[in-house]
């Protein structure tokens, strides 16, 4: 992608691009999360990225970020892909919520362990019965002196099985409106009443755990904001974790794309008229998507409904890419090399996970278009 560097910019893309010169293949199969090894490796990289500079690069340097604009977060996730790197940590939507409203003194505690990456996150806000209908969740923190006793379950909470802490929406207020007696609290996943259940999917990836709590003890200094803020506070950072920037989906769609060329190109793969042509569309759909990114970038807004733009456009634009990947390869695309078929599944995946395309589809009705409720 050209963002058209200044020369600061530059000089960060250039010392990132050698870094990753030097560091890159050590870390090249830190892809996954199908084994113990496989998470290790993974965590591993994203260890090595933060102790280089890498991680948390908008986030401010008071807490272990680098204060940087935005856009460097793209740079890296371009660069990253370009090089056929493993992601970054997806953290970025978790350290801005915290970051944006906890007190000074959480923030002092547990952002540096979340931007140096030596302590693991999870985000604990789908329950079994409230999913795309977030505000009906359940799990319980009760007020008691100075703390809270949660009491509820969390479903498909990536990456839980490894986390120190999780970032848990759970209701506080009995008396309010729903929406209003939600709060965020930051829970340590070694306290006593935790108990995490892994979740094995179809793919191999065990990235998913239920967490149950029993009576779990949370200090109240571990409140981010205030009592009853924690549907803004997720509103927040659901903008983040929508957003295209920060997920680093242009930078490896661009990879797949090319790829696909070159095989066409090359005569690897034979491609019909029709074939070639939705290889076109897929392209032109992909440099729209990077005009996009950066624009969203230049207009950030946060806790605005912008990212469930982003979110519906880069979704459609990768599962469709996927699809003409797919279409190519005829029956080696599931025969063959896991890798483009394990992609083409996890863009399934991009239609479900921070609220469903439908979910999307009636925020930007409802308040991009200010159309009335259906
Ligand atoms: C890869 C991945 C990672 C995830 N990671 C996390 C995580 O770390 N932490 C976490 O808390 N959660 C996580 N999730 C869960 C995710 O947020 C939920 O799956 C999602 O919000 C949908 O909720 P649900 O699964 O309960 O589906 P449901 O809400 O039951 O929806 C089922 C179907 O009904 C549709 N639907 C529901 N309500 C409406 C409506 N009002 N109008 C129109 N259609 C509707 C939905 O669009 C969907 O198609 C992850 C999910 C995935 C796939």
């Amino acid at each position: 992608m050209d963002y058209s560097d200044d020369p600061e910019v530059a000089e960060f893309r250039a010392g990132l691009r050698a870094w990753l010169r030097d560091h890159l293949d050590e870390h090249r199969d830190a892809t996954g999360y199908e084994s113990a090894e496989s998470v290790e490796r993974t965590l591993r990289w994203h260890r090595a990225l933060a102790a280089a500079g890498y991680v948390g690069l908008s986030l401010p340097a008071a807490y272990g970020g680098h204060g940087l604009p935005d856009l460097y977060e793209a740079v890296l996730n371009d660069e990253l892909a370009t090089a056929g790197a493993p992601p970054p940590p997806p953290i970025g939507h978790i350290a801005h919520a915290v970051a944006d409203f906890a007190g000074e003194d959480l923030k002092t505690r547990v952002l540096p362990g979340l931007l140096g990456c030596t302590e693991v996150w999870c985000q604990g806000f789908s329950e079994p019965g409230a999913g795309s209908d977030l505000a009906s969740l359940t799990t319980a923190a009760a007020p008691d002196g100075d703390r809270f006793v949660v009491d509820g379950q969390k479903i498909w909470t990536s990456g839980a099985m490894w986390s120190r802490w999780c970032l848990l929406l759970a209701r506080t207020e009995r008396d309010e409106p729903r929406h209003r007696g939600l709060s965020m609290l930051v829970v340590d996943m070694e306290s006593p009443g935790v108990d995490r259940r892994e979740i094995v999917l179809a793919s191999g990836s065990r990235e998913f755990a239920e967490v149950f709590f029993d009576g779990v003890e949370v200090p109240a200094a571990n409140l981010v904001g205030e009592r009853g803020q924690g549907w803004r506070i997720a509103m927040h950072m659901l903008s983040y974790e929508r957003g295209p920037a920060d997920m680093g989906w242009v930078g490896r769609l661009g990879r797949v794309l090319a790829a696909a060329r070159d095989d066409v190109r090359s005569g690897r793969l034979p491609a019909d008229e029709p074939l070639r042509r939705r290889l076109a569309a897929a392209s032109v759909d992909l440099r729209v998507l990077q005009w996009h990114v950066a624009r969203s970038l230049a207009d950030r807004d946060p806790g605005g409904s912008a990212g469930s733009v982003d979110k519906l456009l880069t979704t459609r634009i990768e599962q469709n890419l996927h699809h003409v990947v797919g279409d190519l390869a005829g029956t080696s695309f599931v025969l063959g090399d896991p890798a483009p078929y394990g992609d083409y599944l996890w863009s399934r995946a991009q239609s479900i996970y921070g609220g469903t395309q439908q979910i999307q589809r009636q925020i930007v009705a409802q308040r991009v278009l200010g159309l009335p409720r259906g």
